[in-house]
């Protein structure tokens, strides 16, 4: 137990420190690029930047319901209906959260009992571990293979089978890996979800982040509307990372338990960002999608320039990040070794991806590193003349 754990309750030891806060700190501490913390080096449109402004000049500054300000609940439905075809009741079926973040942390906290399991995907993001461990629940993990972070079938089907399964968390666009769970994928989720009778909480703050195939919600496979939590928020999709409002859709009785945890964590979001969240959710399509495309040319730039080095690439299919294989080019080095050196050798930060598996499993995913690439264009070409300069 390190020294400041001292008061640290058990369940939440394993939990100190995130990750990306110790690789932003040593990004700042050692002037590296910063390829760590998922969050882009240029703000969003200015547009929605005015829309807070105003919305604080104008005295939207008290707090606004709990449930969130009807302009965002409404604009929430708007957008699920006009991308997905799902019809929601702005005033039972949205809530809105501080991020996904809260979101995760009220959904587990309001529907696991102690002792139950959650069964999600590994590697997974780090605060459904965490969250989780808050509400006494237990993740049932199922692995994600490279390269293409396929499942084996009858894992899943075991999982979700076990006595204590209570709710399954999906995460796609997926986190770290970047994989777009397939039509067929998402069916045997839904499957499962309906034959062992499982809650499905969906992760999906990178709906608009993809660059191959396409986001489909798993609330609109047949019979998952009523049995599913989905979790968005506006950060990743308007580049806002700081703004942290987030929304959570569901049958009217899961937003209700939902609620009830929501507003004994923060009780409401700001209100001036949710107006700005707001107006951004009416963009037409072809302007979310011409984010994405911007995004998917880092990608690129970034992927080709790994692998020209010497790296064995995963190319994500959306979100902010690129996987890699370290093996070839540090033989014999952990990716928290490789990452923890790379600052002091040659100036840039990336993420072990060992951290979004079971610290109970060591071997797993020692060798993936997590490299952001929703940066200027200039950032990402120093990063990699910079990697280029390093000898192992
Ligand atoms: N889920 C995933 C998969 C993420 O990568 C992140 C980080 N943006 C979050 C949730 C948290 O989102 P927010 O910043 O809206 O709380
Ligand atoms: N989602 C961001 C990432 O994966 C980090 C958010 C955070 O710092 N908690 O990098």
């Amino acid at each position: 137990m390190a020294a400041g754990d001292a008061y640290l309750t058990r369940r939440l030891r394993p939990f100190t420190t995130t990750i990306f806060a110790t690789m932003s700190e040593l990004a700042a501490a050692t002037g590296s690029v910063n390829l760590g913390q998922g969050f882009p080096d240029t703000d969003g449109p200015d547009e929605l930047r005015e829309v807070a402004v105003a919305a604080i000049r104008e005295g939207r500054n008290q707090y606004p319901p709990s449930a969130g300000i009807p302009e965002l609940r409404r604009a929430v439905a708007a957008h699920q209906r006009a991308w997905y075809g799902l019809e929601l009741d702005p005033d039972t079926e949205v809530l809105v959260t501080v991020g996904a973040t809260e979101a995760i942390a009220a959904t587990l906290l309001a529907l696991c009992e102690p002792g139950d399991e959650v069964v999600m995907f590994e590697p997974s993001y780090d605060s459904y571990a965490a969250c989780a461990a808050m509400a006494g629940a237990v993740p049932r993990l199922v692995r994600l293979h490279p390269p293409d972070w396929s499942f084996d079938a009858d894992e899943l089907a075991a999982a979700a089978a076990g006595p204590r399964a209570r709710l399954l968390l999906l995460n796609s666009p997926h986190n770290p890996t970047g994989k777009v769970f397939s039509p067929d994928e998402l069916g045997q989720v839904a499957a499962l979800c309906a034959a062992h009778d499982l809650l499905a909480v969906t992760d999906e703050v990178y709906e608009h982040l993809v660059f191959d195939g396409s986001h489909v919600p798993l609330a609109t496979l047949p019979g998952m509307r009523d049995r599913t939590v989905t979790i968005s928020s506006g950060g990743k999709t308007f580049s806002f990372t700081g703004w942290k409002v987030g929304w959570v859709c569901a049958a009217p009785a899961l937003v209700s338990a939902v609620r009830a945890a929501k507003q004994f964590l923060t009780y409401t979001s700001p209100a001036p960002f949710q107006l700005a969240i707001a107006h951004g959710l009416g963009y037409a399509p072809p302007v979310l999608r011409g984010f994405a495309a911007e995004l998917a040319a880092k990608r690129d730039l970034l992927c080709d320039g790994l692998a020209a080095l010497g790296y064995d690439v995963f190319r994500p299919a959306a979100t902010y990040f690129a996987t890699t294989d370290i093996a070839a080019v540090a033989p014999g080095t952990g990716a928290r070794d490789f990452c923890l050196a790379l600052p002091e050798r040659c100036g840039v930060v990336a993420i072990p991806s060992s951290v979004f598996y079971d610290p109970a499993d060591p071997a797993a995913g020692a060798t993936l590193v997590r490299w952001a690439f929703c940066k200027r264009d200039p950032v990402l070409h120093d990063a990699l003349a910079r990697l280029a300069s390093w000898e192992p």
